[in-house]
C-alpha cells in the first residue's frame, strides 16, 4: 500500500519528550511528522499532570497564606471558592501553554497528525484518527508515548467517585472526605490541593513512610504540618478493596505486612487511586516493528535512546524510571540528536525530584539513605531554616538544606531540601554536581541576603552542627 505521508523523522506521542523531540529534529532539518492521540499537545504533563496540578497547588498555597496571615495581623476571613472559576483559571493555564506548543510546531513546519499510531512494520506506523487512517512511512522514528495511571483492582473503576490523577484534576467537586490511596509524589500533591478546598484528607501508603525514596528526615516536616492540617496518614497499610455504597465507598484496609496493623473500613465520598504509572510501551504493536517491550511495557534502550532497531529510538515515561517531566525532554532532545547523526550519548548524571507539596520536597543525587546502604562515606552538611532570616520573615521555618558529599573527595554527590520553594532551590546542588563542585566551593560562592539560597552555602558551612570550615 502506497503511504499517505512520508517523512524523515516520524514522532509517536506528543508529550514533553515526543514534542521536544520533534521540534528539535525540525530544527535540525529534518522533515518530521508528529502523532498524538488527543487534539491538544503536549501530554500528561501539560493536559493532565504537571501544570494543571501546579496550577491547582498555587491556589492551595494562596488559601493557606491567607489564613497564616491572621498571625501578622491580617484576617482576610474565610475563602470563599467558585469551583467553576478556578477550574477555568487552571484550563486557562493549560491551554495558554498548549496552544503556544501548536504554534511552535506549526512555526516549525512539524506536521501534526491526530490519531492513535501503531506499528504496521519497521518503517510503517497507521495512524487512525478522525481523518480517517493514514499510513506514514518513516526513515527514522522517536517513540514518546508515555505512560498511564495504574487502575489498581478492587475499585469499581465505572462510579466516577474513583478516581485517578487525571480525574481529580477535573474539580468535579470537593469530596467533604476524600481517601487517597498512594502516598507518592502526585497523591501528596492532589491531597495538599483538596484539603486546602475544604476536604477531609486520609492517605494509605503501602510502604514505612510516605514519599518512599526521599531521606526520611525530609519527610518528617511535611508529616509534620500534615498532621496539624488533620490529614490522616497511615503508613504501612494497603486498600484492600472498595464497595460501593449509595452515600460513599466504603474501603477496607489491610496491613502491609503480615504482623501489622490496619484501620478499621471506612467510608469516603470520593477515592483517589495514586499507586504509580504504567509504560504504554505495549499498546503499539511494537512488536511489527522488531522493538522488544518488557512485559511492564517498558520500551529498553541504549544510552543514545536507541531500541533494539537502530533505526528508532524511545524516550520518556516508557523507557523506565524516574518517570518526570524533565527527564523526557533531556532524552527527547538527545534522541533527535542522535538520529541526526551527532555522537552524543546520556551524560547527565542526576535527575531532581520535586513534590509541589505544602512544604515542598526536592531532591538530587545520592541520598543518605542510599549512601548508606551502597557503604558510601560520606558527611553532610545540614541547615535549618529555623536561622535563616528570610524563612523567619516567611514564617515557614521548617526547612531545611542539606548537602551530602564525598568524605574523601569533598565533592558534592547529593542534596535534599525541605521547605517553601524548595524546587526552586534544587537547582544549584544539581549543577553543583554535574560541575563536580566541592562542597568548599558552595561555601566560598557568595549568596543573596536574605534569600533561601543562602541555605545551600550555609549548608556548605555547618557539618555534623557545627559550623566549620572544612578546610
Ligand atoms: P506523556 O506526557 O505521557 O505523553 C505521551 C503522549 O503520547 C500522550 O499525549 C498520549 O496521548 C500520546 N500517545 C500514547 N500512545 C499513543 C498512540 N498510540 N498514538 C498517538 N498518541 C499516543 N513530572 C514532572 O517532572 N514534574 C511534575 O510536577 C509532574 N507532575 C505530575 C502530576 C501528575 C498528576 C501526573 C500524572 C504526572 C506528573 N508528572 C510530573 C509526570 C510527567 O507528566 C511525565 O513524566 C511526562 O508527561 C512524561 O512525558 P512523556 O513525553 O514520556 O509522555
Amino acid at each position: 500500500r502506497k503511504p499517505d505521508i512520508e517523512c524523515r523523522m516520524l514522532v509517536l506521542g506528543a508529550g514533553p519528550g515526543g514534542y521536544t523531540a520533534a521540534f528539535r529534529s525540525a530544527d535540525l532539518g529534518m522533515d518530521t511528522v508528529l502523532i498524538e492521540r488527543y487534539a491538544s499537545l503536549g501530554g500528561v504533563c501539560l493536559n493532565v499532570g504537571c501544570i494543571p496540578s501546579k496550577a491547582l497547588l498555587h491556589a492551595a498555597a494562596v488559601i493557606d497564606e491567607a489564613a497564616h496571615a491572621k498571625d501578622y495581623g491580617i484576617d482576610f476571613g474565610k475563602p470563599k471558592i467558585t469551583l467553576d472559576a478556578l477550574r477555568a483559571y487552571k484550563e486557562k493555564v493549560v491551554g495558554q501553554l498548549t496552544k503556544g506548543l501548536s504554534g511552535m510546531a506549526k512555526q516549525r513546519k512539524v506536521r501534526v497528525v491526530e490519531g492513535v499510531g501503531k506499528f504496521v512494520s519497521p518503517h510503517e506506523v497507521e495512524v487512525a484518527g478522525p481523518n480517517g487512517t493514514q499510513l506514514i512511512r518513516f526513515e527514522q522514528c522517536i517513540i514518546a508515548a508515555g505512560s498511564q495511571a495504574v487502575k489498581l483492582p478492587g475499585f469499581p473503576w465505572g462510579d466516577a467517585r474513583v478516581m485517578d490523577s487525571t480525574d481529580a484534576l477535573e474539580l468535579a467537586e470537593v469530596p467533604k472526605r476524600l481517601l487517597v490511596v498512594g502516598g507518592g509524589i502526585i497523591g501528596l500533591e492532589m491531597a495538599t490541593v483538596y484539603r486546602a478546598l475544604g476536604s477531609e484528607v486520609t492517605v494509605v501508603e503501602f510502604a514505612d513512610q510516605i514519599m518512599p525514596g526521599a531521606d526520611t528526615d525530609l519527610i518528617k516536616p511535611l508529616a509534620d504540618r500534615l498532621k496539624k492540617q488533620g490529614v490522616i496518614v497511615h503508613t504501612k497499610v494497603k486498600a484492600a478493596g472498595t464497595e460501593a455504597l449509595k452515600g460513599g465507598l466504603k474501603v477496607r484496609f489491610e496491613p502491609a505486612q503480615e504482623g501489622g496493623s490496619a484501620p478499621e473500613p471506612q467510608t469516603f465520598d470520593r477515592v483517589l487511586v495514586a499507586v504509580g504509572r504504567s509504560p504504554n510501551g505495549g499498546k503499539l504493536d511494537a512488536n511489527k516493528a522488531g522493538v522488544s517491550v518488557t512485559d511492564r511495557g517498558f520500551i529498553p534502550v541504549d544510552r543514545q535512546m536507541r531500541t533494539n532497531v537502530p533505526h528508532i529510538f524511545a524516550i520518556g515515561d516508557l523507557v523506565g524510571q524516574p518517570m518526570l517531566a524533565h527527564k523526557a525532554t533531556h532524552e527527547g532532545k538527545l534522541a533527535a540528536e542522535v538520529a541526526f547523526g551527532e555522537k552524543k550519548e546520556w551524560v547527565a548524571r542526576v535527575i531532581p525530584s520535586v513534590a509541589y507539596t505544602d512544604p515542598e520536597i526536592a531532591w538530587v543525587g545520592v541520598t543518605e539513605t542510599e549512601a548508606k546502604a551502597k557503604g558510601l562515606k560520606v558527611g553532610v552538611g545540614k541547615f535549618p531554616w529555623a536561622a535563616s532570616g528570610r524563612a523567619i520573615g516567611l514564617g515557614r521555618t521548617e526547612g531545611f538544606t542539606k548537602l551530602v558529599f564525598d568524605e574523601a573527595t569533598h565533592r558534592i554527590i547529593g542534596g535534599g531540601i525541605v521547605g517553601v520553594h524548595a524546587g526552586d532551590l534544587i537547582a544549584e546542588i544539581g549543577l553543583a554536581i554535574e560541575m563536580g563542585c566541592e562542597v568548599h566551593d558552595i561555601g566560598a560562592t557568595i549568596h543573596p541576603h536574605p534569600t533561601l539560597s543562602e541555605s545551600v552555602g550555609m549548608a556548605a558551612e555547618v557539618y555534623d552542627g557545627t559550623i566549620t570550615d572544612l578546610y
